[in-house]
């Protein structure tokens, strides 16, 4: 298995042709513009409907550009002379986030919808879609020891409402766009990514960085207990974000992925109650535990297949959950202080 440094490029741009990235004041698809930037390549647009002073992290030289690109004008804005489009922009969350707010995360649709189009119109060379496990049938993931889900499984389709569907009809616009109209596309379904300069309060957060700071909470309220959503049974796998950009750029260049969606996550299966412990354990404290069985959960397990990112690319995402939280809960401890001595700090 190849190691960060031999990561599997097929083809790759020259330094000064124009990478596109959309979502860019997130999460990941900042992350993915600090990886482009800290490879060399000198023209990178950063592009998110979020105020410039908003975004997670802005990377010195990159191009940062605030705007809405559901908008048809501003998506043929952003994509003009690209040679790479890289989409990222989802209105998205947690549970808490997508089983509440339905419509705005089918609505993202018109971002992916005119932005496949306008890429295609103005000659880009590749177009990459952030897909998510939540794709997948929600039959198949009823059981918490759940069969890791593999690529096929997204058909028959039973995807998670509003979120999945909107993520399975977005990977079909990629294909045919490549099928009919000879626009090379890529597609990855993420399975929950996590890791430093994530959101980690306010309602959109995920599982790991709820845990960190709910664990941090207890320690500075001298509360001693964790509110945990649902019983803590349900399973899932957690990717670390530097596997996820090193898997963006391998998959957006390998010929072999053409149109064709493929796994970004870790095979690395966890229980809640389990992720509890570890970040815990990080922290050195134990917390009594309370449940809240109405909270937001789910399904029931859910977890990676890397059969086929394996046989592709010689290269899975391998990095450690134990590793990747550590760092995760020094990052979030610190935004913690940051923010109650009244500094800016990342946030949904
Ligand atoms: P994020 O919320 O941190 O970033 C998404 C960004 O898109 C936000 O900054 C938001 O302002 C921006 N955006 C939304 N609508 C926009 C619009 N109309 N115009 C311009 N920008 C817009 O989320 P993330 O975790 O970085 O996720 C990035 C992508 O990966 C999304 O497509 C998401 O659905 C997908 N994904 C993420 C995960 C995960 O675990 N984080 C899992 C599966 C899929």
């Amino acid at each position: 298995m190849k190691e960060n440094s031999a990561i599997q490029i097929d083809r790759r741009l020259e330094r000064d042709d124009l990478i596109v990235i959309a979502g860019a004041g997130g999460f990941i698809a900042g992350a993915l513009a600090r990886h482009f930037h800290d490879l060399g390549y000198t023209r990178i647009r950063a592009i998110d409907r979020k105020p410039l002073p908003e975004w997670y992290q802005r990377v010195p030289g990159v191009e940062s550009l605030s705007m809405d690109l559901s908008e048809k004008e501003s998506a043929i804005e952003a994509v003009k002379g690209a040679a790479e489009v890289y989409n990222l922009a989802a209105d998205m969350g947690g549970m808490g986030f997508i089983e509440h707010f339905r419509v705005e995360c089918l609505r993202s649709i018109l971002v992916n919808t005119h932005l496949v189009e306008a890429a295609w119109r103005a000659g880009a060379q590749r177009y990459f879609f952030s897909s998510s496990a939540c794709a997948y049938n929600t039959d198949l993931q009823k059981d918490p020891h759940v069969r890791a889900l593999k690529e096929s499984d997204a058909y028959p389709a039973m995807a998670e409402r509003g979120y999945g569907w909107e993520k399975l009809i977005s990977e079909m616009f990629c294909q045919e766009y490549w099928a009919e109209r000879g626009l090379e596309t890529h597609i990855a379904r993420f399975h929950n990514i996590y890791g430093p300069h994530g959101t980690w309060f306010g309602g959109r957060e995920k599982a790991p960085a709820a845990i960190c700071r709910k664990v941090i909470e207890a320690q500075d309220t001298g509360s001693g207990t964790i509110e945990i959503w649902g019983d803590g049974t349900k399973t899932r796998s957690f990717c670390f974000i530097e596997d996820c950009v090193l898997g963006i750029d391998q998959i957006m260049h390998c010929d072999r992925l053409i149109a064709t969606p493929i796994n970004l996550g870790s095979s690395e299966l966890i229980a809640i109650n389990d992720l509890v412990t570890m970040v815990e354990e990080i922290a050195g404290v134990k917390l009594k535990r309370t449940y809240d069985p109405t909270a937001p959960q789910g399904v029931a397990g859910r977890n990676s297949d890397n059969t086929f990112i394996r046989g592709v690319l010689d290269w899975e995402p391998h990095i450690p959950l134990r590793t990747g939280m550590e760092k995760t809960y020094a990052w979030i401890a610190q935004q913690y202080a940051d923010r109650k001595a009244g500094k800016r700090v990342v946030k949904d």
